[in-house]
């Protein structure tokens, strides 16, 4: 038995190694401290931010010590892949949050609202029309995110930034939506922090406290430029198999 010397690459450790759950809660402890040192340098209050784990792809054995570390936000891309592995969790820590940071199908309402807490990627505007009347249909009414384009990818979901105003106005307005705040997932070949400013800009332009922005790679950067949400997946539960990598 040698000594392990652990350097920075904790991000690319892989949960196959002898301990998986000592991995996930030293990765943990590693990403908080990491946010308490970028909220420290920005000289913002450590719980100015929240950490949005996110597990998926991970099962809830990958989870659990998470949990048992005393994490309680987790993020879920998937509806299914959330409905199948949280109820149980739930039920052995009642006050977890989940929030939804994934693209929701119409059609997955229902079990969405069952699902999570809090949806992330309210993206479009029949997502917002269809949720407004489910919500108001089983009374349960979950605090959202407006998902904005920053990069104007065509591929990717959101808002445009020139729409932004028109569309929490809507959301707020004449469809009653409790709108926190407004999230981005910026282009990968570009530089995130422009991207992070353009989101705060729109935040406070349209009068919203919350932004969630900054994933593993970059999560100190959007602490910097005031994102209030990070959520981070690779850097706390190791690597997923690429397909699932979005
Ligand atoms: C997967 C995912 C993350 C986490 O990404 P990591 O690089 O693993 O930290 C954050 N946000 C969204 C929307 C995601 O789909």
């Amino acid at each position: 038995m040698g000594i392990v010397i652990l350097t920075g690459a904790a991000m690319n450790s892989h949960p196959s190694s002898s301990s998986p759950s000592s991995s996930v809660v030293k990765n943990l402890q590693t990403v908080q401290a990491e946010m308490a040192a970028a909220c420290a340098q920005a000289g913002r209050k450590n719980d100015a931010v929240t950490l949005v784990a996110v597990s998926k792809t991970h099962d809830a054995e990958q989870v659990r010590p998470a949990l048992l570390a005393g994490q309680r936000v987790f993020g879920e891309n998937r509806v299914q892949e959330a409905e199948g592995k949280w109820p149980a969790l739930r039920a052995e820590f009642p006050d977890v949050k989940l929030h939804l940071i994934g693209p929701l199908q119409t059609n997955k309402i229902k079990p969405a609202l069952k699902t999570f807490d809090v949806i992330e990627s309210v993206d479009r505007e029949k997502l917002a029309r269809a949720l407004a009347k489910e919500m108001a249909a089983e009374n349960r009414h979950l605090p959202v995110f407006i998902q904005v384009n920053t990069g104007l990818e065509p591929q990717k979901a959101g808002i445009a930034p020139q729409d932004v105003a028109a569309f929490v106005t809507l959301c707020k307005g004449e469809l009653g939506l409790e709108v926190l705040g407004l999230m981005c997932i910026p282009p990968v070949d570009e530089e995130p922090a422009l991207h992070f400013a353009l989101l705060a800009k729109l935040a406070a332009e349209n009068g919203l406290k919350f932004l969630s922005m900054g994933m593993s790679s970059d999560f100190a950067t959007a602490i910097a430029l005031g994102a209030t949400h990070v959520r981070v997946g690779t850097a706390i539960f190791g690597s997923r198999p690429p397909v699932d990598s979005n």
